[in-house]
């Protein structure tokens, strides 16, 4: 691939930014995606969007500002993808994979052809929550100094960026490209969620869940099942599964 079809590949990557308090942050992540060629910045719920401070921050990327698609949670964001990382200053102990910027990148532009790509960036007092976190297939740190870890949002959002660049203009990238899934198409965070719902209605009938938590459960099985880069068509047959569960008749 040439560089210039690499680097259109940027336009398959998408930020989102989770409930952000200050505008300004938003402003000055626009403007380190734009220097780095990304243009797709969706905002989850902003605390105040479109603002002065904003505009004023993002200097000259008032386009990705004009363009940010503005949604009410980290679902709607994200269900067209087929695969997303949350970012996090804190290692956090279960399920998730913990990949650094490149093998992060390394990983996503493995499944890209597939569909859009989205990267989630957390509240800057609280981060990300578990359950947000279950909507994704990793964990991405920057490795920083664990004594202070957590980076300003902005600051975050352009490593992020600039690794995606780096990776694209360097030929390592294309030639991991598309060995994957080849045959079988991934299945969306949209699908992934409905199958969740099934699942959950389909143990729950089984009285599955008993004394324990479902919440719980059922991020630990989502944490399984997001490792997995699950098909289309292993969805259907889980969600089969589910159906014959609560007594459905299958369509075959
Ligand atoms: N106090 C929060 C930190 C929030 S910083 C916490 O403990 O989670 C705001 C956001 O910037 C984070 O949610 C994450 O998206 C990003 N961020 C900050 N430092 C990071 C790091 N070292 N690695 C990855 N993302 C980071």
């Amino acid at each position: 691939m040439t560089q210039q079809a690499n680097l259109a590949l940027l336009k398959n990557i998408r930020i989102v930014l989770v409930n952000t308090s200050h505008p300004g942050n938003i402003g000055a992540a626009a403007r380190a995606m734009k220097n780095m060629g990304l243009s797709r910045l969706y905002l989850v719920e902003p605390k105040d969007f479109p603002s002065l401070e904003a505009i004023s921050r993002s200097v000259g990327a008032l386009d990705l500002l004009d363009n940010a698609v503005v949604v009410k949670d980290l679902a709607e964001a994200v269900s067209d993808c087929v695969w997303v990382a949350g970012t996090s200053a804190r290692l956090r102990t279960i399920e998730w994979p913990i990949l650094e910027p490149e093998e992060c990148v390394q990983t996503s532009l493995e499944n890209i052809e597939q569909g859009d790509i989205a990267i989630v960036f957390g509240r800057e007092n609280s981060g990300l929550t578990n359950d947000e976190m279950a909507k994704c297939n990793a964990l991405l740190h920057i490795p920083t100094d664990p004594d202070y870890s957590s980076l300003n949002l902005a600051a975050a959002v352009q490593v992020v960026c600039y690794e995606y660049r780096r990776a694209l203009l360097s030929d390592k990238i294309s030639k991991k490209k598309g060995n994957k899934h080849r045959f079988d198409a991934l299945a969306n965070a949209g699908q992934m969620d409905g199958m969740y719902g099934h699942l959950h209605d389909a143990l729950d009938s089984l009285g599955f869940f008993g004394v324990s938590n479902p919440d719980v459960v059922m991020r630990r099985l989502k944490g399984l099942f997001n490792r997995a880069n699950v098909t289309q068509r292993e969805l259907s047959i889980v969600r089969g599964i589910c159906s014959a569960i609560q007594g459905k008749k299958l369509k075959r």
